[in-house]
């Protein structure tokens, strides 16, 4: 298989012959502008010294300043990091935020970490690319891994740097420490805001959708959550050891209960038990959950779930990706030819991002905002958003995925064109 970043690239090439722009625009954005190797030295509690390796890329900021999460995973990489830069600039253009896109990560499993070895890592990670970071210039957050927990550290390690509170150098932050109430929740819920638009506008309902959900991260538990809440039948979810099933519905909520609990009893911040082990469900692999016959396939674990391989077996006819590039553009073409809609994740995923958005809105006010005016503000955006992508889907005939990538593109070329084009690409 070829890279993740010429895969998603690919995107953006597919497109690029519906628009008219400037040669120079697909030139320029072919790169990231800058990418950051860091070596993070950590003393660990048994008095080794540890080193663990981190990026931080800045794929374009001609929107705004940089913004993305931080991930913690093994295999974090250049390849994949800056893929997710990539995904962030288009996303935050799709979603009309003024940000441009990074993303950050650091190669560990952090389950193997105690927790004050995971905030040593944190902290060093943050001085480590404290220079190229900043509420006018990088905005970290969370993804795969990471936290509120240890978006607090990061943003007091940033300010004990600076000497300075500076809250929204770092977005998705604890409530106590500036953080933004229905951030938590912000990801699962812009995806069933963005979910419920679609169905809307092809006469159907939330109530009674049969759907699978394969990850069970913040992401995925907040939206199975939430759609189960607003009616949907919630017949499989997955973590990466496997998946359970049952055929009249699981309660998401009874089984992250359960693992809280463990969490908290253990002190730990990550869950070392799966959903397989604890439910009295049906137990099937996470390939299964992805074949089920549902009404809608929600993919919220990671990238290339569904590749050329596997495209084939997909029943669902509408799949929603929450995670960032859980289908590759190769098995995009054959779900597809088998008329399944996918609403892509630069739409799907961006309440996440638009949270995050309203959290530095916030923190630059220092004025604090109700959950109900967060969700109120979230609906509006995304599914005004959604609405434009859906139209012109429509009209240039295209998937959901090209009609995304064209309004982005436009929005991101429209920024470059306007800040002279000329004086602009001499001076780079
Ligand atoms: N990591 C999330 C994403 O992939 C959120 C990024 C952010 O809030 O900046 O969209």
């Amino acid at each position: 298989m070829r890279n993740l970043f010429d895969d998603a690239k690919s995107r953006l090439d597919k497109v690029l012959p519906l628009l008219s722009l400037p040669e120079d625009i697909a030139i320029r954005l072919a790169q990231p502008k800058l990418n950051l190797t860091v070596n993070i030295p950590v003393r660990m509690d048994d008095g080794s010294l540890k080193v663990f390796t981190g990026y931080r890329v800045q794929y374009d900021d001609t929107r705004g300043p940089y913004k993305g999460g931080i991930r913690f995973h093994p295999d974090v990489c250049i390849d994949e990091v800056t893929s997710l830069a990539f995904w962030m600039t288009v996303k935050c253009a799709v979603a009309g935020l003024p940000f441009g896109g990074a993303k950050g990560g650091v190669a560990v499993d952090a389950k193997m970490l105690s927790k004050l070895e995971l905030e040593r890592l944190s902290r060093g990670y943050i001085r480590a690319i404290a220079d190229i970071i900043g509420p006018k210039r990088d905005i970290p957050a969370p993804d795969m891994y990471t936290n509120a927990t240890i978006m607090g550290w990061m943003a007091d390690e940033y300010n004990l740097i600076m000497r300075e509170q500076l809250p929204g150098v770092i977005t998705g932050k604890p409530v106590y420490l500036g953080g933004s109430k229905g951030r938590e929740a912000a990801t699962g819920q812009g995806a069933l805001y963005v979910l419920e638009c679609w169905l809307k506008r092809n006469t159907k309902k939330l109530q009674g959708m049969r759907i699978a959900v394969q990850g069970f991260g913040n992401a995925g538990y907040h939206f199975a959550r939430l759609a189960q809440e607003a009616g949907c039948k919630v017949m499989a979810l997955s973590d990466s050891k496997g998946a359970i099933y049952s055929k009249d519905g699981l309660d998401p909520k009874k089984i992250m209960f359960h693992r809280k609990k463990h969490n908290e009893l253990k002190a730990m911040l990550y869950c070392d038990v799966s959903i397989c082990e604890e439910a009295e469900n049906e137990v099937m692999t996470n390939e299964e959950l992805l074949a089920l016959d549902v009404d809608v396939l929600v993919l919220a674990a990671m990238e290339n779930q569904i590749t050329k391989d596997n495209a084939v077996k997909i029943q669902a006819k509408l799949i929603l990706e929450i995670a960032n590039g859980p289908i590759t553009s190769q098995a995009d073409e054959i779900l597809q030819k088998n008329n399944a809609v996918v609403i892509p994740d630069v739409l799907a995923n961006a309440g996440g991002v638009t949270v995050s958005y309203f959290e530095w809105v916030q923190n630059r006010a220092g004025y604090y905002w109700e959950e109900e005016e967060v969700n109120e503000k979230l609906k509006y955006l995304l599914q005004k958003q959604a609405g434009i992508i859906f139209n012109t889907a429509e009209e240039k005939k295209v998937t959901l995925r090209s009609a995304a990538y064209i309004e982005g593109l436009e929005r991101i070329s429209g920024a470059i064109q306007n800040r002279g084009t000329k004086e602009y690409f001499q001076n780079l």
